[in-house]
């Protein structure tokens, strides 16, 4: 059965040029042209023979995603992209413009099993992992929407990446590989909702991937009524995880906050925040909350920029980086349950 190309990485390529009888050296040329000239027909490989352009014809395929919807914001330009796989389950990635930096956002699952209450992409449920392929694919083709390469990519889409880890590292190890992708390790971004085995496993492979943390509170008992997976992973494990990671790696943990008004975003809960993190080497990503739920809103933006102040002022290890565009241009899950409901409608009326 043909199957993706972006799924092998370059050992397996050569294993498979190995069968055809084709020397190993031909992997580097074929990952040349599919990740650093972005050829997207086996036909434009000319650095090989005709004979080897069909037989990777009849094996593979260079492209899989069918594009099913785009929007861009307005106010900043972030574009935000559905793609159909090839088993007709969608899936969402975005482009953040943020200064000098493009940052591509993809998924690593359709849908995902954790349920965080403010997260349209919890409502799903999980329907499946994503193949390695199918995560750089979603790079490959927004590459080639704008023209232009990421300076950045983080895995913060639908899914929770720790439970795809070797579909998510693989796909790292290529999109890093300086013959493949050859974007930077650390440019790369593993967003995890707190699972405390996949962060331990990541640290201890020594992954040079960065690591970010969606904490949302400081606080258990709310922590656990917005993230259920909290129930497991309590704070204080989930705080010594992620020492053990910035002292092994040496280097900054990220932790996200979500800005919830009445959960998590009181002068109190700032401090706290202050008070917990202090003792770790980190950044602190603050984003107002983007739902269509009522219940889970953004604060004012008084409130937000009183708790922004509130953990800045302290003179410790923190900074503040604040992901523009997310609460624009609707947050994860939200373009895919759009739609959904919008091939509910005309599913309806015919
Ligand atoms: N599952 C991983 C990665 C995907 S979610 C994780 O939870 O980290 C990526 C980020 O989007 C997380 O930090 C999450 O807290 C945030 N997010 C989810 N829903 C959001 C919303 N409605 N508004 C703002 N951020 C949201
Ligand atoms: Fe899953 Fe992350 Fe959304 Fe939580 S925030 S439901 S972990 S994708």
């Amino acid at each position: 059965m043909k199957k993706s190309i972006l799924d092998l990485n370059i050992a397996e390529l050569i294993e498979f040029l190995a069968s055809i009888g084709e020397p190993s050296y031909r992997a580097n040329q074929i990952f040349e042209a599919v990740y650093a000239q972005h050829k997207t027909s086996f036909a434009d490989f000319t650095t090989l023979s005709q004979k080897t352009r069909t037989i990777l014809e009849e094996h593979f395929y260079l492209r899989t995603f069918v594009q099913e919807d785009e929007i861009t914001s307005t106010l900043d330009k972030t574009q935000k992209f559905l793609w159909k796989l090839k088993d007709g389950y969608k899936i969402e990635s975005v482009i953040i413009y943020e200064n000098k930096r493009t940052t591509f956002c993809i998924s690593s699952q359709v849908g995902c099993a954790l349920d965080c209450k403010f997260c349209a992409t919890g409502k799903m449920g999980i329907l499946r992992n994503l193949s390695p392929g199918e995560i750089i694919e979603q790079v490959l083709l927004m590459q080639e929407k704008i023209g232009k390469e990421p300076t950045n990519i983080v895995y913060m889409g639908m899914g929770e990446p720790m439970l795809n880890y070797e579909s998510v590292i693989r796909s790292a190890q290529v999109l890093s590989d300086p013959k493949g992708f050859a974007l930077g390790k650390r440019r790369i971004t593993i967003s995890t909702s707190g699972i405390i085995p996949g962060i331990k496993r990541f640290t201890e492979e020594e992954q040079p991937f960065s690591l970010a943390i969606s904490l949302n509170s400081i606080d258990d008992k709310i922590r656990q009524k917005i993230m259920p997976i909290s129930k497991k992973y309590p704070i204080d494990e989930l705080m010594e995880a992620a020492k053990a990671y910035t002292e092994s790696s040496n280097k900054l943990v990220t932790f996200e906050y979500v800005l919830l008004d009445e959960f998590n975003a009181s002068a109190a809960d700032a401090k706290k925040l202050v008070q917990l993190t202090h003792r770790i080497p980190c950044k602190i990503n603050v984003i107002p909350c983007n739902s269509e739920d009522a219940e889970y809103a953004p604060p004012s933006k008084a409130k937000v920029a009183e708790f922004e102040l509130l953990i800045n002022d302290k003179n410790r290890r923190i900074t503040l980086r604040k992901r523009k565009g997310w609460e624009i241009s609707a947050a994860c899950g939200q373009l895919y349950a759009k739609n959904e409901k919008k091939n509910q409608k005309q599913s309806k009326s015919k």
